[in-house]
């Protein structure tokens, strides 16, 4: 115990001194000091256990520490830890076959990026060189990472700090019935008036201007938006109508998340570009990338492709990305990930909206769900403002803060709780998750009027 303490002060101060932390003010924060993590679960160094709701940020789909995956990167690093990008190897070229095995349509070509905002700087890329067109529209509340094109083409306030280079990028409003932009009574008038807009927004953009449409399959950051009926299709119907590239970001929501390896394989469509990242490899050892279509592949069949990376196809993460894919494959993890979500986390989740007044609304799937929280069920008032920082943000904080008293880690945004276990979550940690919200929405609803 004395040896943990010094450990974990030494972890804290060296944290604290010289670690500069992601999208944070650096003295306003105070980071956990995770000592270790397996399955479902994290720990700390004062023993306290926390069953991860939050997936890290939503990319360990087959949870921790899985020995199948640790073995096969250190069987790899023990082979050959690294090799120049150019050069034709075993891993890389097992895992661009197992990812183009799982893509839509003829999908069939795998660019590797280091994550997924490089994805998308490279799927937009693809698509400007493709048309020779300079403009790319995305959704407003939408996340695409934060490099330089893709915080821009990002729709949700952390585009604020960011606002120097939106040269080319449009926003338009995608659907999003429970606070509809469009005043619509249905999910299918939704869908109808989200698809109006959108023709709208690119007749008067000029279609000629337009290289590529961007939207996440289902929106992750924004809220777990899953698109009505009808939606992807349309958009992919007005693409192929202007000549526009249709590039889905997946990067959240790919290798079993929602429940198929791609939840474009929900609605049947098939983009020109996927990005993917994150669950890839589960996190292990970071790898994104671009699934290209077969028109798109062939604009760069006799002409370079202006674009690269020094660690394109890191050989220790495709390692990775075969290892996880077999896994998931050999243990039916992308079929759990749609059961839990059917049998466990739907009806449970339905259970806490009947019960609690602060739960406005249930949406999801997979293993992927949010429940957005309201000051008032019939006005619909979010728990916290939009971007709520300081005193503004007390109801949600003082409901994280119960949830990680019951032991449960949570993924928080705005006025929701996302709610993002493994995809191979157990049912036990499932029941015992929605147990620890259940009470710690109590909290919440003492902010209801
Ligand atoms: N796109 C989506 C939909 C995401 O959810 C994220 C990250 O959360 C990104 C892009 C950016 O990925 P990365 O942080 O790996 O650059």
């Amino acid at each position: 115990a004395a040896l943990a303490a010094s450990t974990k002060a030494t972890v804290k101060d060296n944290d604290r001194s010289h670690v500069f932390h992601s999208w944070s003010a650096q003295e306003l924060i105070d980071p956990l000091a995770v000592a270790g993590a397996e399955g479902s679960y994290f720990w700390d160094y004062d023993g306290n256990r926390f069953l991860d709701f939050s997936s890290a940020l939503v990319y360990t789909n087959i949870g921790y520490q899985h020995p199948k995956v640790a073995a096969a990167i250190a069987e790899q690093a023990g082979k050959l830890c690294t090799v120049a990008p150019g050069f034709a190897v075993d891993v890389r070229s097992e895992a661009a076959r197992l990812i183009a095995e799982r893509t839509p349509g003829d999908l069939d070509k795998i660019f590797f990026t280091n994550a997924g905002a490089e994805a998308v700087e490279n799927a937009v890329r693809m698509a400007r060189v493709h048309t020779g067109r300079p403009k790319v529209l995305s959704a407003y509340r939408s996340y695409h990472g934060a490099t330089s094109t893709a915080i821009n083409l990002t729709g949700d306030a952390r585009r604020f700090g960011n606002d120097t280079a939106t040269a080319g990028v449009v926003h338009f409003w995608g659907p999003f019935a429970y606070r509809s932009p469009f005043y619509a009574a249905t999910p299918a008038e939704e869908c109808e008036r989200a698809l109006r807009h959108l023709e709208d927004t690119i007749v008067f953009e000029g279609p000629q201007s337009i290289a590529a449409i961007i939207l996440e399959t289902v929106g992750g950051a924004p809220g777990v938006l899953v698109h009505p009926d009808g939606y992807l299709a349309g958009v992919r119907a007005l693409c192929d109508r202007f000549g526009i590239v249709f590039i889905l970001d997946e990067i959240m929501v790919g290798f079993g998340r929602t429940g198929k390896w791609f939840a474009s394989e929900h609605w049947d469509v098939t983009p020109d570009l996927i990005c993917f990242a994150k669950g890839v490899t589960s996190g292990y050892i970071p790898l994104g990338g671009v699934a290209i279509s077969a028109a798109i592949a062939e604009t760069f069949a006799r002409r370079p492709y202006p674009g690269g990376l020094t660690y394109s196809g890191h050989v220790l993460a495709c390692a990775a990305a075969v290892a996880t894919i077999n896994v998931m494959e050999e243990e039916g993890i992308v079929e759990q990930s749609a059961r839990t979500g059917a049998e466990l986390l739907g009806p449970g989740l339905a259970a806490l909206a009947e019960r609690h007044p602060s739960v406005g609304e249930v949406r999801g799937l997979g293993t992927f769900w949010a429940l957005e929280l309201v000051r008032n069920e019939e006005t619909r008032e979010p728990l916290v403002p939009y971007n709520a920082a300081g005193a503004d943000n007390a109801p949600m904080a003082e409901f994280g803060a119960a949830l990680k008293k019951a032991g449960l880690w949570p993924l928080l945004a705005g006025n929701r709780i996302h709610v993002a276990p493994p995809c191979n979550v157990s049912a036990e940690d499932v029941a015992k998750g929605l147990r620890i919200i259940d009470e710690a929405l109590t909290v919440a609803d003492a902010h209801t009027v």
